[in-house]
């Protein structure tokens, strides 16, 4: 009889490799968190600077106290969906406030922003319609596509002229056509060129959803994303985001001016049959709602963390994937390399993201570091400077091997 795991055999090999390059993202133990950019990982002080949160909510004061009195009056969890188990007020209160500060005519949330695509793109598309996809969407958005049914069209990634070559290819075929893109692209800290997309979205009469998980309270003057910052909101049909980064909880978020939206709550399955977020989450996003509606400055900041990293570390000879964003991603050339800095980084506390095929575009081998608001200059300083150190270590280990050869 076969084994059922037999199918996973090339990933077990797969990480049978990683763990002999010392890559094993599941070895990495986080002991202690200190604050939204320190924590006690493998019994070493570090300076955190892969965790996507972006405007540091995490420990926000009154996110903390609203999730908090939240936990209180209304327990740890709803243990159920809200077609069945009913709606908290809270649920609705954030909806309310999400719709108005994006000027939606409604907002649904979601437990989590893979939820929040699964349900978006697989409760509007059916499998009589058609889904063009960016060839680097996340893989939320490729399982959303498949829970639909839809024929899936992928286009290059940021190539709009791409994807009105294959919307021309389509012509009559499908229904609908809904074209999903991101705003900032999550490996490589690139931006959509939502202008271009939406004047070809308009050409062939389809419909445009942008996921804004990672430009969401980051991009645009008021922090609405990456439509507002090209102000192209009104052709933006529908809008994803996520909780888990700039609003440093857990859920997502999908709105939409169109009248019939709501429908998608008696017509999503990753909506109806899941339980609905937890009432902490919901109070301390609220809170993180109204802190990014009052306070410029976490955007402020954030953007001058981000500017400084970037020129820092082409100060030091690296070279980022993408101009100045709050992901910065730096190419190794190779897997061996990529470790090899990840762990010397690791050892000098500072803490990246590892990112390597086949979870990469172009299979590039990647450094990646996401900023935050809670930062310090003097933070962002120290990590210039260890990545100094690794890349000396680096080039001196490389010069030492072409020696020995
Ligand atoms: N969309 C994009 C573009 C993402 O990067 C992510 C998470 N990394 C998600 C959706 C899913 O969000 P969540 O973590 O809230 O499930």
């Amino acid at each position: 009889m076969m084994d059922i795991f037999d199918k996973y055999a090339p990933f077990a090999s797969r990480h049978e490799q990683l763990l002999q390059l010392g890559a094993d993202p599941f070895a990495v133990r986080i002991d202690e968190l200190r604050s939204a950019t320190e924590a006690v990982i493998d019994g070493r002080e570090t300076i955190l600077v892969g965790t996507n949160n972006y405007l540091g909510l995490t420990y926000d004061p009154a996110c903390i106290a609203a999730a908090q009195e939240a936990l209180e009056r209304y327990g740890t969890g709803t243990t159920g969906s809200r077609i069945a188990n009913g709606t908290y007020g809270p649920h609705q209160e954030l909806e309310q406030a999400f719709a108005r500060f994006l000027k939606r005519r409604s907002c649904m949330v979601f437990s989590t922003g893979y939820q929040a695509n699964l349900a978006m793109i697989a409760g509007l598309a059916g499998p009589r319609d058609v889904v063009l996809i960016d060839a680097d969407s996340h893989a939320s958005i490729y399982d959303a596509c498949k829970l639909s049914g839809a024929t899936i069209v992928r286009f290059r990634h940021n190539d709009p002229a791409d994807l009105d070559r294959r919307l021309t290819r389509l012509g009559a075929e499908g229904e609908c056509k809904l074209v999903v893109v991101e705003g900032l692209y999550s490996m490589l800290g690139d931006t959509a060129p939502l202008q271009a997309f939406v004047e070809v979205k308009k050409k062939h009469g389809a419909w445009l959803l942008v996921d804004e998980a990672h430009s969401f309270g980051v991009y645009g003057e008021t922090g609405r994303g990456l439509a507002e910052a090209e102000g192209v909101e009104e052709e933006v049909d529908f809008v994803v985001g996520t909780f888990s980064k700039s609003l440093g909880a857990i859920g997502g978020f999908g709105a939409s001016n169109h009248p019939k939206f709501d429908l998608l709550r008696f017509c999503a399955r990753p909506y109806m049959f899941t339980a609905s977020p937890s009432p902490s989450s919901i109070a301390s996003v609220r809170a993180a709602l109204q802190r990014i509606e009052e306070d410029p400055t976490l955007r402020t900041r954030l953007w001058a963390n981000a500017r400084r990293l970037h020129e820092g570390l082409v100060g030091i000879g690296l070279r980022p994937c993408s101009p100045v964003s709050p992901v910065i991603a730096v190419p190794l050339p190779g897997e061996i390399a990529a470790a090899r800095a990840w762990n010397l980084l690791r050892e000098r506390g500072v803490y990246v993201n590892l990112a390597l095929p086949p979870g990469t575009p172009g299979s590039l081998c990647l450094l990646r570091a996401s900023l935050s608001a809670a930062h310090s200059f003097a933070q962002v300083d120290v990590v210039i400077e260890r990545f100094a150190a690794v890349v000396a270590e680096l080039t001196e280990e490389g010069a030492a091997l072409a020696r020995t050869a």
